[in-house]
Parts: structure tokens; C-alpha cells; sequence
């Protein structure tokens, strides 16, 4: 058997099909229209979208959800989901590697704390009181309070299921 042979996990890619949004990634043919609208692959030579397809469709599970992972470079614009003739809605895919990611314990640590943020306070950023008389010094308005309850209950909610 030679050495270099590509098996493809299908195990990996029949968990990341029961995922929200994972199961389009089977539709890829590998085009390259979300390369050329993604941003984060213009700025960051490590992060090529197509690239992560592809990884999806030979279930290259260590690359996608393993420590150092590129998934989590992607910016979250959706351009690539407008973009994408097959609808394979790139970001949904990334989305649902993330939270693979998260259940098997490899997300980066800084994000846990964002994610404990917000449902503590209902932003992902501490807002101190520096950030409030910056603020008003740049003449932003004041920001609405964040419906903490109604976040808290949905977090409550989605932990159930
Ligand atoms: S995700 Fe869509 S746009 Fe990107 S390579 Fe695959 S088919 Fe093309
Ligand atoms: S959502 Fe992510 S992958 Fe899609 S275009 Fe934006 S940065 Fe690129």
C-alpha cells in the first residue's frame, strides 16, 4: 500500500452532516467564488476557505477542530454564504466546526471567556467605565440596555436540548 494514500473519514464528515449547517458541505465543488470574496483570506495567508471545504470533505478531522485550527480566523461576514453558486454556505460550515471544536475541548481559551461574558453581562467585552467616558467624549451615543434576562433564557434553553 503506498505510503501517501488518502483515505477519506467519513465518520467525521456524517458528524459534522448532523451539525446546524454542517451538512452542505458535501454540495462543494471546490471553486474558489468564497476565496475570492472573503476577506480574511485577502489579509491572512493561512486562512483560505476553499481550502477548509475540502478538508470537510476527506473529514481531516486533526486540521479542522485540532489545536491551531484556521476555522476560527474567519471574520463571520457571510459574504462567502451570498457568493457560494452551490450553496454550501461556507460560514455555516465554519460555524459548525466551531462548535465541534468547543465539544471536543480544542477552542482557543480566549473565547471561552467571551462566551462566559456574555452570558454574565450579555457582551462579549467587559464595558468599563473608561470605555463609557470615551464615549461620550466622541460624542457616540449611550448604548442600550442588553435584555440579559431574555439572552440568559435562551442560553438556558439551548443548553437543554
Ligand atoms: S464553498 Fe461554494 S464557493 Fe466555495 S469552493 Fe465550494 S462551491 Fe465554490
Ligand atoms: S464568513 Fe468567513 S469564510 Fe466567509 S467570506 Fe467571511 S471571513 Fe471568509
Amino acid at each position: 500500500m503506498p505510503k501517501d494514500k488518502l483515505t477519506v473519514n467519513f465518520r467525521f464528515r456524517e458528524r459534522l452532516n448532523k451539525m446546524p449547517g454542517g451538512k452542505h458541505h458535501n454540495y462543494c465543488y471546490q471553486c474558489s467564488a468564497c476565496v475570492a470574496v472573503c476577506p480574511a483570506a485577502r489579509f491572512n495567508e493561512n486562512f483560505n476557505p476553499r481550502q477548509i471545504l475540502l478538508k470537510a470533505l476527506l473529514g481531516a478531522e486533526d486540521a479542522l477542530i485540532g489545536e491551531n485550527s484556521p476555522i476560527w480566523l474567519c471574520t463571520n461576514c457571510y459574504s462567502c454564504y451570498e457568493r457560494c453558486p452551490q450553496d454550501v454556505r461556507p460560514i455555516e460550515v465554519i460555524i459548525a466546526l466551531k462548535n465541534m471544536a468547543v465539544e471536543k475541548g480544542t477552542a482557543p481559551t480566549n473565547l471561552a471567556k467571551l462566551s462566559e461574558n456574555i452570558a454574565e453581562t450579555g457582551m462579549s467585552v467587559t464595558f468599563s467605565s473608561a470605555v463609557k467616558r470615551r464615549r461620550e467624549e466622541l460624542g457616540l451615543p449611550e448604548l442600550k440596555p442588553v435584555p440579559l434576562e431574555e439572552l440568559q433564557e435562551i442560553i438556558k434553553d439551548d443548553k437543554k436540548e
